[in-house]
């Protein structure tokens, strides 16, 4: 058995979802279970609706609600035909009806709680999955559609939900086992879950890779495929630097600290579950289906050395001093719990005797509040302008040399060595972020300068 899980870009439209039938229908002998997202940009037009019903902006709301039934049932109109298209019709006008009624009654109340703000974006996936399992079954492709929300049980943090692996585990195997018999494949959606008492829940932006992930992890699958719109993991984001590169492998250690550090081309939570059974994880390019991609395994695998330079061009920098030397576990102590209070998470951390410097992936409402507390006892200052970059790989801070070309490739405000030695990070100004990356990345890659920059 394998899991393949097809992102937005993927299965944006009709010629999209064709190519994913045809890259599904090579992998038939494999028993796939299929995991699709949200058409591309659906997620973010409900996020849209949801915020606007909670301003009670309803002839907007309208607008929208109506741009995304044309789009899904015109994309259902050239797929389908006859018994097939009415049934997935009528299918998407339950879900359209149940989308509107519930939006509806934020609008009237202009008030929207985590729990209400999941439930309306995790229509993306029920529509598309809907679409995708009809269209493969007018191809021929016997399938049956599974609800994710009766499989993946998480906690109730409604748009970050956490699974519980165990029960997920088992309902994963009970559902699919029920749904792949005298079934080609099993299809079913990425992202959305459920609490136990079945209120729904999403694994976050992008977590489309960590059910596929979690679905792989508990059906002991073969391998992991995560098909996308480049291809493989490269040594940077193909959308910003040119000339980049396809690695062959990297390690689960790896390809979470790149995912950590920026490089978003996997949800950094899905190397968790395939870790915990050692499945390997392939990235590939739906555009490139004959491509080799690029593997996630064991460290065991992979070489030591620099991967990738990751990036964040927005990122929130606090930097926290102390005047008098009153020691470090106490300053560390009162940033921790304000953050922890406050429920924020930050990137990376930087330590010395009387200052310590924090990145943190900007949008994280309770900042302010914890820099606030956090002010009470320390000197803070808070800037909003910053970039972070990263070079990834493993043993990386090992190797001579590396800090000096980030030092040389733009002005640096923090500089920090990650734990485990697999990624040096540097905090730098916005403006230059870009360059400095793609100056970064044409020392370490490029073969002439490459060489004499890490050897
Ligand atoms: P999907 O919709 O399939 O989940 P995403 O947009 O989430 O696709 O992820 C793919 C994107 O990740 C690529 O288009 C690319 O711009 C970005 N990306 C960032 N860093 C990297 C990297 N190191 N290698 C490959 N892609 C990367
Ligand atoms: N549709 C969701 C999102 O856009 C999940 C995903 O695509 O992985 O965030
Ligand atoms: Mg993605």
């Amino acid at each position: 058995m394998i899991v393949m899980k097809f992102g937005g870009s993927s299965v944006q439209n009709e010629e999209a979802i064709s190519r994913v039938i045809s890259i599904v229908s090579t992998r038939l002998r494999e028993k796939p279970v299929v995991v699709v997202s949200a058409l591309a940009k659906v997620t973010r037009m409900l996020v849209e609706i949801a915020e606007t019903a909670e301003n009670q902006n309803i002839q907007r709301v309208q607008e929208l609600l109506g741009q995304l039934r044309r789009r899904h049932f015109d994309l259902c109109a050239s797929l389908l035909e006859g018994e097939i298209l009415e049934s997935a019709s009528a299918r998407l006008e339950q879900l359209f009806g149940s989308l509107e009624s519930f939006v509806d009654g934020v609008c009237q109340i202009g008030e929207l709680s985590p729990r209400s703000r999941a439930r309306i974006v995790s229509t993306g996936e029920l529509l598309s999955s809907t679409i995708v399992a009809a269209a493969m079954n007018q191809k021929g492709i016997i399938c049956n559609w599974a609800d994710a929300r009766k499989m993946v049980i998480t906690d109730s943090n409604y748009m970050g939900a956490r699974p519980d692996l165990e029960t997920t585990r088992a309902n994963v195997r009970r559902e699919i086992g029920e749904a792949s018999r005298g079934a080609d494949i099993v299809l079913t959606q990425g992202f959305i879950a459920s609490t136990p008492e079945g209120w729904t829940t999403v694994l976050g932006f992008e977590g489309s890779d960590f059910t596929a992930a979690i679905l792989g992890m508990a059906l002991d699958a073969e391998r992991v495929e995560i098909w996308t719109d480049v291809d493989g993991i490269r040594t940077a984001d193909p959308r910003v630097v040119p000339d980049t590169q396809r690695i062959e492998a990297v390690s689960y250690d790896e390809a979470a600290e790149m995912a950590h550090l920026g490089a978003r081309v996997l949800h950094p939570l899905t190397m968790g579950p395939a870790r915990m059974k050692n499945i390997p994880i392939r990235v590939m390019n739906t555009m490139n289906p004959e491509g080799d991609g690029s593997w996630v395994t064991s460290a065991a695998d992979t070489a030591d050395g620099a991967k990738s330079v990751a990036f964040f061009t927005e990122i929130d920098f606090l930097e926290v001093f102390s005047d008098a030397m009153t020691g470090t576990a106490r300053m560390l102590g009162t940033i921790m719990d304000s953050l922890r209070l406050y429920g924020v998470e930050p990137q990376i951390v930087g330590c010395s005797g009387q200052k310590v410097s924090l990145t943190f992936e900007t949008g994280q409402e309770g900042l302010s509040k914890a820099v606030e507390a956090i002010s009470g006892d320390y000197r803070t200052v808070l800037s909003r302008d910053r970039s972070q970059l990263s070079i990834v790989g493993r043993n990386v801070a090992r190797i001579p040399g590396l800090s000096a070309l980030i030092v040389e490739s733009a002005k640096v405000y923090m500089i920090a060595e990650g734990a485990d030695f697999q990624s040096i990070s540097a905090v730098v100004d916005r403006t230059e972020v870009k360059d400095a990356v793609a100056a970064l990345h044409g020392k370490l890659f490029n073969p002439e300068e490459g060489r004499k920059a890490v050897s």
